[in-house]
């Protein structure tokens, strides 16, 4: 442990940490004071403080440019809309039927289909509760393409079934797909008025589509209806992005919609605009994809930033869906913030392609890589590391790194970044492309590996060892 500790003392330099009087901790490189103000390096350039609100400073804490990126909107803590009540009389020996022994049955599900061809209705409603079952069990086990499809075929054989509705809406909103959702969504209200789900989940497809105000309408329904936790968590957060962001004044590009409170300055916002369109049309040509949809940028001011996110004290910079950069008392981008928006874009670059079906590591990597950092200071470090058999395995960067320790998340980083790096200069950015596009189609991060590498983790980390030795080593 310790050893380690002093290995990634390379990887990124260790800020301070500024005490506020009231209790909030701030990340801070080169801390020094100024008459009545300390000031202090963040990634997005100079910023101070007032003296008078400042306890103390403490020496070291965790440098990371960035909070690893998560899917937030996609990943709202929202289940799916309760058991399904398809009225009919055999339907828990269906289900049963449908899936057992750990797999689907389609030769029952078939069965089921051709005894709904006479257009008998209880016959109808077993075929569409067959595929429903069918449609859970692949959600259960992450399979959102095929639970999709299972889903949208039980809808046809009962297209004015609530339940099946907003089972197909749900399914659109864990892939990001807003507006489809609400389709669905809009259908499903004509025949449950009343249903809390639907406003539930229409709450959270106005979430993604950055509609707070209907968002926030949508939710207050729901608890009206019925209290939920859920539904209040989400309130809340909707809430306080709205209260913040109302006071925020908005400007437009091709691609962006950016939103900065009152007390940025108007030309750095157009400068961020400008900055962010031309990253982006690199970025376009780079990964050969279009996203689709605008992208919301959100400028704040240092304590309103760490407010609304509630994000630790290290974060500059994050993405939840939205590129949100604190920008304190700066009146133009300089090449940090420069490069701290590119890093941000391409996640939601990578977001809007693969619809979030991306591991931690490919995204921190990607970003990293985009924003212009290589692995040359990490590089004896890291060869080091996984010399010795103490390096972290890939597959665990894949999930959440919330919980890891300000060590491990250094660490973190710098093999993803190392990873992405042998990846591009090994067999060019068209590789990251297969990769994203088997992503996207719903295949796991080792078999999209393995077809277009030809390489399991285990053989990318030896790779990239190697590669990182001959490149750097002495
Ligand atoms: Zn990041």
């Amino acid at each position: 442990m310790g050893g380690a500790a002093l290995l990634f003392a390379a990887v990124a330099a260790r800020p301070d940490t500024i005490v506020l009087k009231n209790g909030r901790r701030i990340a801070a490189m080169n801390v020094r004071e100024e008459g009545d103000k300390i000031t202090y390096e963040t990634s997005a350039g100079q910023l101070s403080l007032p003296k008078s609100i400042v306890d103390h400073v403490e020496k070291g804490g965790v440098a990371v440019a960035d909070s690893p990126v998560a899917a937030a909107v996609a990943n709202l803590a929202i289940t799916p809309p309760a058991a399904v009540v398809v009225p009919t009389g055999g339907g828990s020996e269906v289900e049963r039927s449908t899936v057992h022994d750990g797999a689907i049955d389609r030769e029952f599900i078939a069965k089921m289909e051709g005894g709904a061809r006479g257009g008998d209705k209880r016959a109808n409603a077993n075929a569409a509760l067959a595929h429903h079952t069918a449609a859970q069990f692949e959600l259960a086990h992450g399979d959102m393409e095929h639970a999709l499809q299972d889903e949208r075929t039980a809808l046809n054989y009962m297209p004015e079934e609530p339940v099946l509705l907003m089972n197909v809406a749900y399914l659109h909103l864990r892939r990001s797909e807003y507006k489809e959702s609400l389709d669905f969504l809009e259908r499903a209200r004509r025949f449950a008025p009343d249903h809390p789900d639907v406003a539930k989940l229409e709450g959270w497809a106005y979430y993604g589509l950055n509609k707070l105000t209907e968002a926030v309408a949508e939710w207050k329904r729901a608890l009206a209806l019925r209290p939920d936790p859920e539904v209040q968590a989400a309130l809340n957060k909707a809430q306080r992005d709205k209260q913040e962001e109302e006071s925020y004044k908005e400007n437009e590009s091709a691609h962006f919609t950016l939103r900065y409170s009152g007390a940025a300055e108007p030309a750095l916002a157009r400068d961020v605009l400008r900055t962010l369109e031309a990253h982006f049309s690199a970025m376009e040509a780079e990964l050969n994809f279009t996203p689709p949809d605008s992208i919301g940028v959100v400028l704040y001011t240092q304590q309103a930033f760490a407010d609304i996110t509630q994000a630790p004290g290290w974060v500059g910079a994050l993405n939840d869906g939205r590129i949100r950069v604190p920008v304190q008392g700066l009146t133009a981008v300089t090449p940090a913030l420069s490069r701290v928006l590119k890093h941000e874009l391409t996640h939601s670059f990578v977001n809007q392609k693969t619809r979030g079906h991306v591991p931690i590591w490919f995204q921190e990597g990607l970003a990293q890589w985009m924003e212009g950092k290589r692995s040359a200071d990490n590089a004896d470090a890291l060869a080091q590391v996984y010399q010795q058999g103490r390096a972290t395995s890939l597959s665990q960067l894949e999930g959440s790194w919330i919980g890891f320790s300000s060590d491990a998340v250094v660490s973190a980083y710098a093999w993803a970044l190392a990873n992405i790096e042998y990846i591009v200069e090994n067999g060019g950015m068209g590789d990251v492309e297969r990769i994203l596009d088997r992503l996207a189609a719903g295949m796991s991060t080792e078999a999209a590996l393995r077809e277009v590498l030809h390489s399991d983790y285990n053989d990318l980390m030896q790779s990239t060892a190697e590669y990182l030795r001959k490149n750097y080593g002495h």
